[in-house]
């Protein structure tokens, strides 16, 4: 048996005379490549009509087909977008003849009189190859087509799930936070949790869709390890504690003080893990392990979150991994989940160089551990770095309420929400500045308005400028408030450089509240009644056409003591630009439905360019678009109460 069959090619050739049609046909047939296909048609009607079914790989054009001239078939069928190869063939050699084949289109010109059986064969092979490439690049404009239209639809999918949660998590918060329903506290927060979910299950699809068409995007920099750790630590240690679990963290060896991978990504694994334990343990702990160790001569960090909960059955120990694969019955199950975050777990560890593996005992519990390339570490620092704390947040008795205004200064979000809501529950008003050069914006624009904080809350680490570089800038500002460095640094002399710095005093994180409240009312009392920031400075413009989207929002900002107005369209919030012309912030809906919102902020900023101009959509917009339309900042829908909060 022939283990290689000849590959099939299908040929159309145009030939009026039956002598030619022969001949050809036999040259075709000597020819050892391929096995061919004939279609013979005798003019250049029917020629033409061949050619657009497009079923031919290669076609034969006679130049000659009685009346008519094969130049005219040539010209017709590339005007109608014909992509089969076509060669010319022709009684005699005619220079200026071969040039305009050439010109209309032809792939290659012979001439039936000089024809060898090797020159035949080498004009087929061309072309046959040239037509397979041109198939290739068809095919691969196809898929990306699709692929962007995919992108698309995930884009809009996107805005269209995450406008609604808007309104649900906002009126809820909204709620929450009044003494409007104190009846219905435990129903609204079973939607503000409901809502979160939702928002989480829209991600975990987002992200497996963009991990199957390979688009997920992954950001490498350098990690600082000691407050990267304390900070998931400080997020995670809240949760455990709601369902009076405790969550523990050490280090088994010395570990470098900084790797090279993704924070992000790495951040979502190690709390999707932890969260995953608390989820799945009823009582007991969750205990995060690091260290570091040789594989294959490679240095790796490894991590492992074990629980004491209900453990995973060995038969289901290696489907866990896959999307959609829960162990118990979706029916039956009285946890929350799609099944979806290992399997993205399990691609992101990947993509950071490393593995995952899972070892479980049903009613005992699950330790996952995993590893990542930390980078070139052999020349880092190594430090033991230590958690476990004195005291656990929630055993806080009642304290006394402190007065002020407190600037809270992290990257992290959540963490900056979480400092953030500890400083509002000792009685403190709160605002919020995501990196160094945002804290010295907030300070100078404070003392242009004649206020002052009371006092900062600062992340050491953070990227644009981070904490010790800022505060030299704004001591420069000759203010007198206190700044409270809060870190993770475990490095020796780290404490007296910074109060060197200026520092005031030294937060450790993981924060523990009672630390915090401590460090707080050095610098805090209740006489303390310094001059807050007056929000009412500041007026917003929400433009977005989704109706309840916008009432909240504005509801939302109002609760912070903003002024807001809507505009459901960019005609109106021209109009309104034009009549009143005291807006500070603009925060601008992507998809409008007479504009987009790019387009708008675009020509803003051309007529008010010290407007300040927040993009709000439901899929994250390339920094080169934000540019060009003079947007200053983006954000993802749902908008929250914390969210806003940091814009003010
Ligand atoms: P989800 O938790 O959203 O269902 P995951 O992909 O994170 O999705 O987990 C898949 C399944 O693996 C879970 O539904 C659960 O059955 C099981 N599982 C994951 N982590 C644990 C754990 N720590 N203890 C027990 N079972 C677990």
């Amino acid at each position: 048996m022939n283990k290689n069959p000849k590959a099939i090619a299908r040929v159309l050739l145009v030939e009026d005379d039956e002598d030619d049609f022969i001949l050809t046909s036999e040259y075709l047939n000597q020819l050892t490549s391929h096995s061919f296909e004939i279609d013979w048609v005798t003019n250049p009607t029917e020629a033409l009509e061949q050619l657009n079914l497009g079923k031919h790989d290669i076609c034969l054009l006679d130049y000659q087909l009685g009346a008519y001239n094969g130049l005219t078939v040539l010209e017709k069928a590339s005007e109608d977008g014909c992509s089969i190869p076509i060669i010319m063939l022709t009684g005699q050699s005619d220079e200026a003849l071969d040039q305009s084949a050439l010109a209309a289109g032809a792939v290659d010109y012979l001439v039936k009189s000089e024809m060898t059986t090797a020159r035949f064969a080498r004009a087929i092979r061309y072309a046959l190859a040239r037509q397979e490439i041109e198939n290739e690049r068809l095919e691969r404009i196809n898929a990306e087509t699709q692929n962007q239209s995919k992108d698309r639809f995930l884009a809009h999918l996107s805005h269209e799930l995450r406008t609604p949660l808007t309104s649900i998590l906002g009126y809820t918060e909204i709620l929450l936070n009044s003494n409007k329903a104190p009846h219905a506290e435990s129903e609204l927060n079973i939607i503000l949790n409901n809502g979160q979910h939702l928002l989480g299950l829209l991600n975990n699809v987002l992200d497996l869709s963009k991990i199957a068409v390979g688009k997920l995007e992954y950001n490498f920099s350098t990690i600082n390890v000691d407050s990267f750790i304390a900070d998931i630590f400080c997020l995670m240690q809240v949760h455990a504690a709601d369902k009076g679990l405790i969550l523990k963290m050490h280090a088994k060896n010395a570990l470098p003080l900084q790797i090279y991978s993704d924070p992000v990504r790495l951040r979502q694994v190690l709390i999707n893990l932890i969260h995953n334990g608390i989820k799945f343990t009823e009582t007991g702990q969750i205990t995060l392990t690091i260290w570091t160790e040789f594989i294959n001569e490679q240095e790796l960090i490894k991590f492992s979150v074990a629980d004491t909960g209900q453990g995973i059955p060995e038969q289901m120990l290696g489907n866990i991994f896959k999307p959609f694969e829960q162990v118990e019955d979706f029916i039956s199950r009285k946890e929350q989940g799609a099944g979806l975050g290992l399997s993205i777990c399990t691609e992101l560890i990947q993509h950071m160089g490393g593995s995952i593996t899972v070892n479980s005992v049903v009613n005992q519990g699950s330790e996952f551990i995993f590893s990542i390339d930390p980078g070139d570490i052999a020349d880092q620092e190594r430090v033991l770095l230590a958690f476990e704390q004195e005291h656990t947040s929630h055993e806080i008795i009642a304290l006394t309420p402190l007065q002020g205004h407190v600037l809270v200064v992290d990257d992290m979000d959540d963490i900056r929400q979480l400092i953030g809501q500890i400083c509002q529950s000792f009685g403190l008003k709160v605002s919020y500045a995501s990196n160094g050069l945002q804290a010295i914006e907030q300070c100078k624009s404070a003392k242009e308005n004649n206020h002052c904080f009371d006092l900062i809350l600062m992340d050491i680490h953070m990227p644009t400028l981070d904490g010790k570089r800022a505060i030299k800038e704004i001591r420069a500002l000759k203010l007198d408030n206190a700044i409270i460095a809060v870190t993770a640094a475990t490095m020796k002399g780290v404490k007296q450089e910074l109060l060197a710095l200026g520092f005031n005093h030294i937060v450790a994180k993981p924060i523990d509240k009672n630390e915090l409240y401590q460090g707080l009312a050095n610098y805090l009392s209740i006489e303390n009644q310094s001059s807050a920031l007056q929000n009412s400075v500041q007026r917003f413009l929400v433009v977005e056409d989704d109706e309840d989207a916008a009432d909240v929002t504005v509801l939302l900002l109002e609760s912070l003591g903003i002024e807001a107005v809507k505009a459901q369209t960019a005609q109106i919030c021209q109009d309104l630009l034009i009549k009143e012309n005291n807006w500070t912030t603009i925060l601008l809906d992507l998809h409008l439905p007479d504009a987009s919102g790019l387009d708008l902020a675009h020509s803003i900023k051309q007529s008010h360019p010290n407007i300040r101009i927040i993009l709000v959509s439901g899929a994250t917009v390339a920094e080169p678009s934000l540019k060009q339309a003079g947007i200053n900042k983006a954000i993802l829908k749902p908008i929250n109460l914390e969210i806003l909060k940091s814009l003010i």
